[in-house]
């Protein structure tokens, strides 16, 4: 292999972390070798932490109705050809009782950017939820929000906040969304919860439009210096009905290395293998776990309304995507070596 690839590979992994530059070259220079060697010591580092256990997530997609106008999304507001629902706080509830007798102890809570649920009504829900499950975690992904409503919901019991950053560059980020959205508040919102003491969790789309090598580098260099609890990366896949119908999806290949070096980045992140690597290929999230990822996120929505969160053309949420199909998960996630585990799957400090 390079002498040079292989010399960036040992010093990530001694030094949790290198340089943009470096970062840069890693990725651009890639190889069979390269992304088998990383994904060996992204392995070691995540069983010397976590062993052989994958964290489940019950997630439950509670709106697909966005005030945004991503340009990359499947729920944006100009898709007038989305079916638009938007779930009770009654049925969180009947999903949250589901989920728990199904092993979840962590229920996400993820919408577009949907204003009914205001403080107000999240308040009382999750004061619900966490007095119901005193067992479980809740995490919430309710995109941008002000500090004093992310303190809010967190004094409410709140434990985790994902919000992907989606990528570290501000001029990638204003290719990627309309010019009413700003990465400077993405990044304030970020920084607001990792203050307030939430596990926060940013991430980006591997592949997605404009992407250069050089901002995929930043975007590690980012996780590398914000040390998020969590990191959510998936592939870019096109959705028909939005500006970037007609680009090309992410690879697979690509974000399994991702998530090789952000675990060696971080040997102690809670690492999704997302629905998106699930989507693209059949066996995307298997793939993932090889890579480092320990975290699988079955759909835990009530089943009439799973095809209407799409956020991209062909998102699976059946078979081991489904929550109630939990079993078939796991017997996937034995065969090649891991298991499920009924625990809220909080970070190891160490
Ligand atoms: N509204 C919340 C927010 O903005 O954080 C959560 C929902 S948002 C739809 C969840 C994530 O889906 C986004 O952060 C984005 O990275 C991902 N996503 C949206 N469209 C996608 C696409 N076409 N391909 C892959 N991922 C996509």
């Amino acid at each position: 292999m390079n002498k040079q690839l292989e010399m960036l590979i040992y010093k990530l992994i001694n030094e949790q972390g290198l340089s943009l530059e470096e970062y840069e070259f890693l990725i651009k220079n890639r190889t069979i070798e390269s992304a088998r060697l990383l994904a060996e010591a992204a392995v070691k580092a995540r069983k010397k932490i976590y062993g052989n256990t994958v964290f489940i997530r019950g997630l439950i997609e509670i709106s697909n109705i966005c005030k945004n106008d991503c340009f990359y999304c499947g729920i944006r507001r100009s898709n007038y050809s989305c079916q638009r629902y938007r779930l009770t706080c009654e049925e969180i509830l009947e999903c949250c009782k589901e989920g728990y007798g199904l092993g979840f102890r962590t229920f996400v809570l993820q919408d577009g950017e949907d204003s009914y649920y205001s403080d107000e009504r999240l308040l009382p829900l999750l004061k619900d939820i966490k007095s119901l499950y005193p067992d479980c975690a809740v995490t919430l992904s309710l995109g941008e929000r002000s500090r004093e409503s992310y303190q809010k919901l967190f004094d409410a019991g709140a434990d985790r906040y994902l919000l992907r950053h989606e990528t570290a560059e501000e001029e990638h980020y204003l290719k990627l969304h309309p010019e009413n959205m700003s990465y400077v508040n993405r990044m304030r919102c970020l920084k607001d919860l990792k203050e307030i003491g939430y596990q926060t969790g940013c991430g980006f789309m591997v592949g997605s439009p404009y992407q250069t090598n050089r901002q995929l580098a930043m975007d590690l260099k980012f996780i590398e210096t914000f040390r998020p609890q969590m990191c959510g990366i998936g592939p870019f896949i096109p959705h028909r009905d939005t500006p970037f119908g007609n680009q090309p999806a992410g690879a697979v290949e690509l974000t399994c290395y991702l998530l090789s070096v952000i675990r060696l980045i971080k040997p102690n992140i809670l690492l999704p293998a997302t629905t998106a690597l699930g989507t693209l290929e059949e066996t995307g999230r298997e793939k993932g776990i090889l890579s480092g990822a320990n975290v699988v996120m079955p759909n835990l929505s009530p089943v009439s309304v799973r095809e209407k969160y799409r956020l991209y053309d062909n998102k699976v949420s059946d078979g081991a995507e489904s929550a109630q199909c939990v079993e078939e998960l796991k017997k996937r996630m034995e065969a090649i070596g891991y298991t499920i585990i009924t625990d809220r799957g909080d970070i190891n400090k160490y």
